[in-house]
């Protein structure tokens, strides 16, 4: 079968492989779609921990896909379609005894420690299956959309540590195509104020176009005294670090209300982590700092239930589907910065 493969040393390479096989109680799919992330593109680079020096690896964890005959067991018929969660943990560690799935010690996922979606079969280990990772993907939901679940999950678990209500204003900083979804979500989930502060124009239009109701220009005005502005003096409820840019980091906080909450989604690089913030104002201004990183089952869950709740407002997220053969041109374009999603449909 056909399958992208990171081949080591920052080459990608779209070739012929041994078929995906299954053992015992693992579910082979035959995929349907799967969505090019910014970690794809990070190992493409050759600069993700988990692909330093000559590991080889399908690529793609963000996927739908139908349960091929060779393998419909208990639970799943031939032909079901579902959507991943990709992330599997041991229910052991530390980690997990806390319910920090996504943090497990002994993390595997589908994509990233294990061969992935962006090949013509897919293979999901027994234990991600009785974890409850395979979800179906409603009838009313076409595959692309579902394809969605797995970034939105990473959403909206950073947005669940921002404890939001209706009234709230939030600000977004970055408009990529996290900060886009996090607009989208917010906008499901019916916040009353979403401000996006982004330097690309176009970016603050397709922001204006998910339901930000104000923007932010940060190269030609000042973010924290904008958000002022629109807040009587206030500041945001809360906001979500969606770029990693240091000084938005810092700029988070001076923009942040009182008691305010503030997610620091964007991951820095590992060498570069470092932000200086200002100490008083979270003291004296009851700030609450928090951070959220991939995503466990249950935010995938969550996902799907806000995708289905409204589909139609995430079909325009999908920049451009691309089919597998082209997937070099689909890895171009993501990396170019201009799309929002785009996915291979294989
Ligand atoms: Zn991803
Ligand atoms: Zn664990």
């Amino acid at each position: 079968m056909l399958a992208y493969r990171y081949k080591g040393l920052k080459e990608m390479c779209l070739e012929e492989v041994p078929e995906a096989e299954c053992e015992g109680d693992d579910l082979l799919l035959d995929v349907v779609a799967a969505g090019i992330c910014g970690t794809d593109l990070k190992i493409a680079r050759g600069e993700h921990r988990l692909f330093q020096g000559r590991v080889e690896r399908t690529l793609g964890h963000e996927f739908v896909g139908r349960v091929s005959a060779r393998s419909a067991r208990t639970g799943f018929v031939e032909g079901d379609l579902v959507a991943v969660a990709p992330n599997i943990s041991c229910g052991r560690c530390f980690a997990c005894g806390r319910g920090k799935y996504n943090a497990c010690e002994n993390y595997e996922s589908v994509g990233l420690t294990m061969d992935g979606a962006f090949a013509e079969r897919v293979r999901i280990p027994a234990r991600a299956v009785e974890q409850g990772n395979v979800l179906r993907v409603p009838e009313s939901m076409s595959a692309s959309i579902a394809v969605l679940m797995e970034p939105i999950a990473a959403v909206l678990r950073g947005v669940k540590t921002l404890q939001l209500r209706p009234e709230h204003t939030v600000a977004v900083c970055g408009a990529g195509p996290i900060g886009i979804l996090a607009v989208a979500v917010l906008s499901t989930l019916g916040v009353h104020q979403i401000i996006v502060s982004e330097v690309s124009a176009s970016r603050r239009a397709a922001a204006v176009s998910f339901g930000a109701t104000a923007t932010v220009s940060p190269q030609e005005e000042s973010f924290v005294e904008r958000v002022r502005e629109l807040t009587e003096g206030n500041g945001a409820d809360a906001v979500f670090v969606a770029t990693p840019v240091p000084l938005v980091f810092q700029e988070s906080i001076e923009g942040t209300a009182v008691g305010g909450r503030i997610n620091f989604f964007a991951g820095l690089p590992n060498d570069r982590g470092q932000v200086v913030v200002d100490a008083s104002a979270i003291h004296y201004r009851e700030l609450v700092i928090t951070g959220s990183a991939a995503n466990t089952t249950q935010d995938c869950r969550d996902a799907m239930k806000l995708l289905e709740s409204d589909p139609q407002r995430y079909a325009g997220l999908i920049s451009r589907s691309f089919s597998l053969k082209e997937i070099n041109a689909a890895f171009d374009m993501s990396a170019s910065g201009e799309a929002l999603k785009v996915i291979v449909e294989i």
